[in-house]
């Protein structure tokens, strides 16, 4: 017997799903999300929360579909934490308006001349030396310094207003679901305790999750890859905030720094870019070393002294490239009622719930009667264990004592 009956049911409380489930629920569908574990605990919680434009992308080739299709979402970003977008994240704070980008030698005649170029058309400036955030002014800087105009949010406040207007339409369950199939549709689904769920459209947006969901129904169209990451985490009462790329020879940042408040009032450097990447296979401690030298070599006047350090290994979650390449764009695979979703970006998440949004445009996905829609009343009254909550910030959980390094 189905107990609740709904137009869209999400699975997966990370960015793409969250985002779409409020989207959704404030355009009048009834939407009800899942999640087995804590809201944005996946990768969006492990994200820099840098919300590109494609400028990072544009440096790596001539434009390419990454820059073209991502372009847009800064402005989309900054209208709706102004509060005039499509979802009101005025309570989301914004840590940055504009990252930098800085050099270890001279900047290559190649690179500058891109700079300079109208691809990046006003999004990257140069800023001058009297200029330059107290940080930068140090005699030992010799490099160039750019201002990038992308902004960068964090992330836990992030998750916790998208899952704050609609809580109650969020339940927490156990992963161990029945779907109830005829042969083009999914019909329900059956979560913990035999709750039965019976919806119109079913979207898979569990990150790395739709993997071991779409084995479960048997089907192979999406495939996923995963790019292993091991990015390094760096504490301290003393760091100075930074939202910066650091570029070497190759156009591939050698680091990319970002900086976020632990609960006891330290700053947080977080620390991405080709560091994460040519670590993800290393053990912890030779990162950490490494790291130090790198960050000795790339801002020889930082202080590291009384520094705790720690890794973080995550998995990017995405639809499978050849070799392993970044995808371009937001995935979105429809078969019948059945959606798969990956954001590949937490930038991208207003993309993905347009090409979501489009779809159910052309289908009658509606339950039109809305009597026979379960009521927020009664979904509130659903047993304690339907209850869910937003994961600790990443700060939080990486140096809670276990896994730090001093
Ligand atoms: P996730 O955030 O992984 O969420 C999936 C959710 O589904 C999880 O909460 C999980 O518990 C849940 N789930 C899984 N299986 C099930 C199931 N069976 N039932 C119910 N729930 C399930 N992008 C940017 O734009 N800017 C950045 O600065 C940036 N930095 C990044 C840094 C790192 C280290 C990484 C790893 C990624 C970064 N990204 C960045 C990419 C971005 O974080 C991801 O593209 C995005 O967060 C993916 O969101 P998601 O909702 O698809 O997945």
């Amino acid at each position: 017997m189905t107990d609740i009956n709904t137009d869209i049911v999400i699975i997966g409380g990370g960015i793409a799903g969250l985002w779409l489930h409020h989207r959704l629920n404030n355009m009048g569908y009834h939407a009800i999300l899942i999640e087995k574990a804590q809201l944005g605990g996946g990768q969006t919680l492990s994200s820099q929360g840098i919300i590109h434009g494609g400028t990072k992308y544009t440096l790596n080739a001539a434009l390419s579909g990454a820059a073209s299709a991502i372009a847009d979402m800064p402005q989309r970003w900054l209208d709706c934490l102004a509060g005039k977008g499509e979802l009101d994240l005025s309570s989301v704070k914004l840590l940055s308006r504009n990252q930098l980008m800085w050099s270890t030698q001279g900047i290559s005649s190649k690179l500058t001349s891109f700079l300079s170029s109208k691809a990046l058309n006003g999004k990257m400036v140069p800023i001058s030396s009297e200029n330059y955030p107290a940080f930068f002014t140090h005699r030992s800087f010799t490099g160039k310094l750019y201002q990038l105009n992308e902004p960068v949010l964090d992330t836990h406040s992030l998750i916790e207003t998208l899952s704050k207007r609609w809580r109650h339409r969020i339940l927490h369950t156990h992963d161990k679901y029945t779907f109830t199939r005829t042969q083009h549709h999914i019909e329900e689904l059956t979560i913990d305790n035999g709750l039965a769920i019976k919806a119109q459209e079913f979207v898979f947006a569990a990150g790395e999750g739709n993997e071991e969901l779409l084995k479960s129904i048997g089907v192979q169209s999406a495939p996923m890859q995963r790019r292993p990451l091991q990015m390094v985490l760096a504490k301290s009462k003393t760091l100075p905030t930074l939202y910066a790329h650091c570029i070497g020879a190759s156009t591939k940042p050698i680091a990319t720094i970002t900086s976020h408040r632990h609960t006891d009032g330290d700053n947080v450097w977080y620390i991405g870019g080709a560091v994460a990447e040519e670590g993800a296979t290393m053990s912890s401690f030779p990162l950490i070393n490494k790291t130090q030298k790198i960050i000795k070599k790339i801002l020889p006047w930082a202080n590291l002294e009384g520094i705790e350090w720690c890794t973080h290994s995550v998995n990017r979650a995405e639809p499978a490239q050849k070799n392993l390449l970044r995808p371009d764009t937001a995935f979105l695979s429809s078969e019948n009622n059945l959606h798969v979703a990956w954001p590949t970006k937490l930038a991208l998440a207003p993309d993905l719930s347009d090409k979501f949004i489009s779809i159910l445009d052309t289908t009658t996905a509606y339950i039109e009667d809305s009597k026979q829609k379960i009521t927020d009343e009664q979904l509130r009254k659903l047993p304690s264990q339907f209850l869910t909550s937003v994961s600790p910030s990443l700060w939080d959980r990486c140096f809670s004592g276990k896994t730090s390094h001093g």
